[in-house]
């Protein structure tokens, strides 16, 4: 077996990994797009999409989807993925069309193309590209996320991204049972513990309460996949009693996801939440709500566009008001500058922060110490590649690996090529 990584290696963006199985089955595990804070998108390396066998999405996220519609320009090759994650690239691949349509080498044609062949696989069910059998399985990351088994001559687990931990959302990924030659896996929290959940929704909660009750606006800035039905649904779980409002495309993933309930773990408490989040429609109630004590949830999370890019202009200099993070801010980011330095910059200008700023990093990742579980209960005896992290935490998964496993585990740099 051979395995290229083509990107997504000591750098959080753009995943692809080529594997040649022995029996010459050229199979890819996604092909994402990286979208640093100047906005510049960068693509994985190239791989001829008349090669290919088969393409496996594991997640419909753009850092591991966004560069798919460009394999369907001049080929048509299988593509492999649940349906949830056909469902929710939709949404996040044509608006990256809407915003970037310029700069990309495709449009909605390709999206069309390449969603519309793609083969629909349920968890745990087997699909055979010549040599190999690929099995989907689940990832607990967002709905539809899957880690990905390949087995021919070897055995192969890609994690995708996953987490073991139970969110109001998803029950956490299914761990396999070891065996495996190789294991690939993501390293984006290698260094880092996450707080207890129950811990951190209460805390974001009691922050959101005391905002609404001091009759400022609480603007929850968050990723309309998965993280903004998560806060509505902590918000519903923990009786909170105030006016919630959601904004922008967080609202059609949320109808989306009601209409996934297989893939959704916590469809009761969604629907429950839902009926009591309002949607918010057309400027004018955008404009009163900005000025109302409740709260709203809006894309983008990282105020990098959106309509919370509105409502963080409109509430920043409002000292009885507060901006609530519910994850990690990219260094570079709006939601960064306000963050650290308390400094909102939106269309040319610069205003200082004067509502309160808050953080409660929500994770859909595995932390430190939920990756070494699972690397102790999979990769005994395999070989791991640590990827998807910053150089320093690729780098620590792989050390770890190496001293606390005794396997050989690298955290490969981009364009390497092993030989398994
Ligand atoms: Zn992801
Ligand atoms: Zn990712």
């Amino acid at each position: 077996m051979e395995i290229r990584f083509l990107g997504g290696a000591r750098e959080v963006g753009r995943s692809a990994i080529l594997v040649k199985s022995k029996g010459g089955a050229r199979i890819l595990l996604d092909y994402g797009v990286k979208v640093d804070p100047e906005d510049e998108i960068h693509f994985p390396m190239h791989v001829s999409p008349k090669d290919l066998d088969a393409v496996v999405l594991t997640h419909a996220h753009l850092d591991h989807s966004g560069a798919i519609p460009m394999l369907f320009v001049s080929a048509s090759p299988r593509l492999i993925a649940t349906e949830a994650t056909y469902r929710q690239s939709e949404y996040l691949l044509n608006d990256m069309i809407k915003l970037n349509g310029d700069r990309l080498f495709f449009g909605e044609l390709e999206v069309r193309k390449a969603l519309g062949k793609g083969e629909r696989v349920n968890f745990n069910e087997t699909v055979r590209v010549k040599d190999v059998e690929i099995e989907l399985i689940d990832a607990g990351h967002i709905p539809g996320s899957a880690q990905v088994i390949l087995n021919s001559d070897k055995t192969l687990l890609y994690t995708g991204d996953f987490t073991t931990v139970k969110t109001r959302l998803m029950d956490g990924a299914d761990v396999p049972s070891g065996g495996f030659d190789v294991v690939i896996t993501e390293s984006t929290y290698a260094r880092e513990d996450h707080q207890p959940r129950r811990e951190l929704e209460r805390a974001l909660v009691e922050q959101l309460r005391e905002t609404v009750e001091s009759g400022g606006t609480a603007l929850v800035p968050a990723f309309s996949v998965s993280r903004s039905q998560e806060v509505a649904m902590i918000l519903r779980a923990l009786n909170f009693p105030h006016d919630v409002y959601m904004d922008g495309m967080a609202k059609e993933l949320t109808n989306l996801y009601l209409e996934l309930e297989e893939f959704v773990d916590g469809i009761d408490l969604l629907g429950q939440a839902v009926k009591r989040v309002r949607y918010v429609r057309g400027r004018r109630m955008r404009e009163r709500l900005s000025s109302e004590a409740a709260v709203v949830i809006s894309p983008a999370g990282m105020l990098q566009g959106g309509p919370a890019v509105y409502y963080a202009r409109a509430v920043a200099e409002r000292e009885d008001s507060s901006i609530t993070f519910v994850s990690f801010q990219v260094p570079g980011t709006p939601g960064e500058a306000v963050l650290s330095r308390k400094v909102l910059e939106a269309d040319g200008e610069s205003v200082t922060v004067r509502s309160k700023v808050s953080q409660f990093r929500l994770s859909g990742h595995a932390g430190r110490k939920e990756l070494h579980d699972y690397l102790r209960r999979t990769a005994e005896g395999a070989r791991v590649f640590a990827v998807h992290g910053e150089p320093e935490s690729c780098a620590e998964l792989a050390r770890w690996a190496r001293e606390e496993l005794g396997t050989e585990a690298v955290d490969p740099e981009l364009g390497a090529v092993y030989e398994v």
